[in-house]
């Protein structure tokens, strides 16, 4: 049965986790959660320090990886390099089988023509299936991110019964450079001045001097989220306005 928590105590424990350390939090939701708990990790550079310290807390953890086909092959070989070498429990996700018909009608420029889409079926809605018998979800969102990321809580119920857990919420970029400098942990093969965030190729561009470290991401396509950290991840059942909003209608 899932575990859920009162609002009340996931407020409290959300303001005592803003002192906390990650590997604290993580070590509470191991405890309270585990084995219904998750990691979701895209195996950029700055996922290494949350995947370091849960191979170190728990190593049997699942870790899904959304395997959307669309990958740099420098991701992919940085995931497998990864879990042979620290042994991980990593666990693919990929869309599911009914999109085949309109996937092969429609589907060829899909990342181009509806962005939004494309990642509903590629990544929302694949963590969506993945999630939906587990009682919580680690996530390695940081508040330094993203406009939207810059508002999130610590703990925070996405849908009834998933509860959201971002260890490293109050880390900066300047704290995951030290952490990966302390460990001296590997680094993705892309170069990290040029793709300091890496998502899918047709969606990553190389960042220019000066420029915001997601500028890369989805660059003129007027889009900075896949869906998992918005709003789109908490329907369970996609309404008629939902559907027009991720079609583009
Ligand atoms: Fe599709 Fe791009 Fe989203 Fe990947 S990031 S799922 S290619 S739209």
């Amino acid at each position: 049965m899932k575990k859920e928590l009162s609002p009340a105590e996931v407020e409290r424990l959300s303001e005592e986790f803003e002192s906390a350390t990650p590997q604290e939090i993580i070590q509470w939701a191991v405890d309270t959660f585990c084995p219904d708990m998750a990691l979701s990790s895209s195996f950029q550079t700055h996922s290494l320090p949350l995947l370091h310290m849960v191979k170190q807390i728990h190593p049997e953890m699942r870790i899904f990886f959304l395997e959307t086909g669309y990958h740099f092959w420098d991701t992919l070989m940085f995931r497998e390099q990864l879990e042979h070498l620290w042994g991980l429990n990593v666990v693919d996700l990929r869309r599911d089988d009914s999109w085949n018909t309109f996937l092969r009608r429609f589907g060829q420029d899909l990342p181009e023509t509806n962005p939004t889409l494309c990642c509903y079926i590629r990544k929302v809605q694949p963590m969506q299936i993945a999630t939906a018998d587990l009682s919580a979800w680690i996530t390695g969102i940081r508040r330094d991110q993203t406009e939207q990321r810059a508002n999130a809580r610590i703990l925070e119920y996405k849908r009834d019964g998933l509860l959201r857990i971002a260890p490293l919420l109050n880390w900066t970029k300047a704290d995951v450079e030290a952490y990966m400098y302390q460990y001296d942990l590997p680094k993705h093969p892309l170069p990290e001045d040029q793709y300091p965030s890496v998502g899918c190729k047709p969606c990553t561009r190389a960042v220019m001097p000066g420029e915001d470290d997601r500028a890369g991401r989805w660059a003129g396509k007027g889009k900075t989220e896949c869906g998992l950290h918005t709003d789109l991840f908490d329907k369970k059942t996609l309404t008629s306005e939902d559907f027009n909003l991720i079609t583009g209608k």
